[in-house]
């Protein structure tokens, strides 16, 4: 449960006033552009940063005073995150899960499940700077998983991922979901919208909308249209409309405009 959460870096006010309450078995996916407040609320979340204001609570108890009875229930995968380049797939996971403090036996076999699960089997002994970046992003999310977390917490999962990769993450995170929190972000909605149950949009440090997608595309009515201008009537609309996408035909040309 987070209640009126701010978030300033010196004049920056990266979060402005959050507030809302989840729970295990829910998908929610933060969508924002560049600098909306994403990392910040997720790096939060994860104890990695305090509040200037505001609380976040698990089960009733302050997070920043729970230290590693939280943590055991948090799964994270940074934008960035850091690896030994000679390690294998394998080593890197094993000892992961060392500082996670979970035993080298239920490792072992955890490690190999979860290699599986995330499509890396014939790479598990590459070394990780041999790996692609979309098999990075996937050891990078069975590290998350190590301790089977209650709360796992992702942020872009998807970046650097080829389509074929897209498609088995929307089904390993529909499949991990099922007894746990996911919170994810992502700037790609066509990545997130057969599995995210619940989509929260970001802007400057404030959720602006909260809802499943349907919801969220009927709030546009009215607001978004789209329609078909000839060509030499392109400037006008570029100058008069917010265009959030446009596409050439032969003629005319046809695009998507956004009112301001
Ligand atoms: P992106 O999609 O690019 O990752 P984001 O939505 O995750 O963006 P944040 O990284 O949370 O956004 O940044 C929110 C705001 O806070 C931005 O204006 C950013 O410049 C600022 N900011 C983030 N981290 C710091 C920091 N350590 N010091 C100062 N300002 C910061």
């Amino acid at each position: 449960e987070v209640k009126d959460l701010y978030v300033n870096y010196g004049a920056i006010e990266a979060i402005k006033g959050i507030s809302f309450t989840v729970q295990p078995g829910e998908i929610v996916t933060l969508i924002g552009a560049n600098g909306a407040g994403k990392t910040t609320l997720m790096r939060m979340l994860c104890t990695l940063l305090k509040p200037t204001s505001g609380t976040i609570c698990c089960n009733g108890k302050d997070i920043f005073s729970m230290g590693s009875e939280y943590r055991k229930l948090l799964g994270y995968l940074p934008q960035d995150f850091g690896f030994y380049p000679e390690f294998t797939v394998e080593d890197y996971l094993l000892y992961i899960g060392a500082l996670k403090g979970i035993r080298p036996i239920v490792a072992k076999k955890r490690v190999k499940e979860l290699i599986a699960k995330v499509g890396l089997s014939k790479a598990a002994h590459k070394k990780m700077k041999k790996l692609s970046g979309g098999m990075k992003r996937r050891a990078g999310i069975a590290q998350a998983m190590l301790n089977d977390p209650k709360i796992l917490i992702l942020d872009e999962p998807t970046a650097g991922l080829d389509p074929n990769e897209r498609i088995r993450f929307r089904n390993l995170i529909s499949e991990l979901s099922e007894d746990r929190l996911v919170l994810l972000s992502t700037h790609i909605v066509s990545d997130i919208e057969y599995i995210a149950n619940e989509i929260w949009l970001m802007k400057d440090g404030e959720i602006l909308h909260k809802g499943s997608i349907d919801k969220l595309i009927n709030s546009m009515t009215e607001t978004v249209w789209e329609c078909l201008v000839p060509k030499n009537r392109v400037s006008d609309f570029m100058e008069k409309y917010k265009i959030s996408n446009m596409k050439s035909e032969i003629n005319p040309v046809s695009y998507t405009h956004l009112r301001a």
